[in-house]
């Protein structure tokens, strides 16, 4: 029996204000290369200073991550040419990272951390096949990142997916980063061997830079087939870097393992070591935002949601934070939440919005509640108007207003549109009243019709209930 052993090492972008050792703003979507500065562009004798606030977003993940933080660790260069990197050297921590240890829950199994580390980010290139119209762009150089390395303790594309989910929305619990993989604020690089059973593997294939959990799954899967075939052959699979193609879904080779003296690692001579005191990491430590886990457990028990339901609600801190204020204007949690799981989660997609850019405010929502609690619009006009909320953040009763959604309820005007109904269908009152009970509902369809769906259904119903039992009793006088 072959089993799968896995590593993951995550880079994670940090949304600091600054970059990790020069002024220039962390900003992403402008022009490339204007958020650049010597420090940044690399430049022979420019001068690195250290970003305190990427220390303490390192101090944080490490404390959310139950890691020791390190009380003294420094940085050192590790030297290698690539476009990306004109000063020949990216500034890391290697011997003495910040954060030792650590471990990330995911479900019933602990998935040790190895170490956390802050480096920087390289400039991001862009170009077609061999550096083709290559396109080098400084502003992400310089950008801090925390680098998460597990243990090989993960043992399949599930469980590789499933400590990648927990831990973005950790990093997006704390604040210190967006964790979305498709704007590359998380990458991840996975180490993947077999092993026979009890034994050690004795080669290591690295997949690099995969930006979504697909690709994370995909990969893993396809060098689970690829190294099996090698087994299987009595041959040893070589250790290399291999890159993957989201498009044939396949790894493909990048290079041979280098051996870390290849890269050279020695201090880095510009920049102080960092030292942390007990005092300032308990103080941390008691300013840390609440975490997922917390925040799900809190659904559950102030709520009462069940532990799906909690699950999806806290899967992100927007959403919970939404829930809660909505839920403060308008307490029926289980009501909210089921808005906020079908038609609020299906408008999402069918708009193609997201949490943050979608535009209902939780006292519109609120209001939305109260208004449908008092049946003045109709549960299908409901949504209509959750929709235009979501797309253009209208209040409720504007909406109903401009689009004349009110429900009726007034008998006179109900009992007008039921007339035009039945003088419709002399046949099929006949029908109803021979015993086809059933046919009820296409009245109550042709009234909704007839009033352009503002007709309250439910007292359209009891009304023409009301009005066939006496036509058939007029009629049998
Ligand atoms: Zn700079
Ligand atoms: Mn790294």
């Amino acid at each position: 029996m072959r089993k799968l052993v896995i590593g993951l090492e995550i880079h994670i972008q940090l949304n600091t204000k600054n970059k990790l050792f020069c002024q220039c703003p962390v900003a992403f979507g402008d022009t490339i290369n204007t958020n650049t500065c010597p420090i940044c562009l690399g430049y022979p004798g420019a001068l690195p200073h250290m970003n305190q606030e990427a220390v303490r977003m390192g101090i944080e993940l490490g404390l959310a991550l139950k890691g020791n933080i390190q009380q003294h660790s420094y940085f050192e260069r590790k030297n290698y040419f690539y476009p990306d990197l004109p000063k020949g050297y990216q500034i890391t921590q290697h011997s003495a990272p910040l954060v030792k240890n650590g471990f990330l829950r995911i479900q019933h199994k602990k998935i040790r951390i190895e170490q956390i580390h802050l480096e920087e980010d390289t400039a991001k290139l862009t170009h077609e096949g061999n550096f083709v119209n290559l396109e080098v762009d400084f502003n992400r150089s310089g950008i801090p990142l925390l680098e998460v390395v597990t243990k090989p303790d993960i043992e399949s594309p599930d469980e590789a997916v499933r400590f990648l989910t927990n831990l973005k929305k950790i990093v997006e619990y704390l604040g210190v980063s967006s964790g979305k993989m498709e704007e590359g604020a998380l990458r991840c690089d996975v180490n993947i061997s077999l092993s026979s059973t009890g034994k050690h593997p004795h080669y290591r294939i690295e997949v690099k830079n995969l930006n979504s959990f697909r690709s994370v799954y995909k990969s893993i899967l396809f060098e689970l087939a690829r190294q099996e075939e090698f087994l299987n052959q009595h041959q040893k699979p070589i250790s290399e870097t291999r890159g993957f193609d989201d498009k044939t879904e396949e790894t493909f080779l990048l290079r041979k393992k280098a051996s870390a003296y290849d890269y050279r690692y020695f201090p880095e001579p510009d920049l102080l070591a960092i030292h942390i005191s007990p005092e300032e990491i308990e103080s941390i430590r008691n300013q840390l935002p609440e975490l997922p886990a917390q925040a799900r457990k809190r659904l559950m028990e102030k709520y009462g949601l069940s532990i799906i339901k909690a699950n999806s609600i806290s899967a992100s801190r927007t959403l919970c934070s939404f829930f809660e204020q909505t839920n403060a204007l308008y307490p029926d949690p289980k009501k909210i939440v089921n808005w906020l799981l079908t038609d609020f989660f299906k408008n999402l997609n069918k708009y193609n919005l997201t949490l943050l850019t979608q535009k209902m405010k939780p006292i519109h929502f609120a209001s939305l509640l109260r208004i449908l609690d008092s049946g003045s619009v109709s549960a299908n006009h409901g949504k209509q108007i959750l929709e235009i909320m979501m797309k253009e953040g209208l209040e409720p009763e504007q909406i109903i207003h401009s689009l004349h959604l009110t429900q009726e309820n007034n008998p006179d005007v109900l009992d007008k549109w039921i007339d035009m109904a039945l003088a419709k269908y002399p046949k099929e009152i006949r029908v109803y009243q021979s015993g086809k009970n059933n046919i009820i509902d296409m009245f109550v369809g042709e009234v909704l019709e007839i009033s352009l769906g503002r007709a309250n259904p439910v007292l359209v119903k009891s009304r023409l209930e009301t009005r066939l039992m006496k036509k058939s009793t007029d009629k049998g006088r």
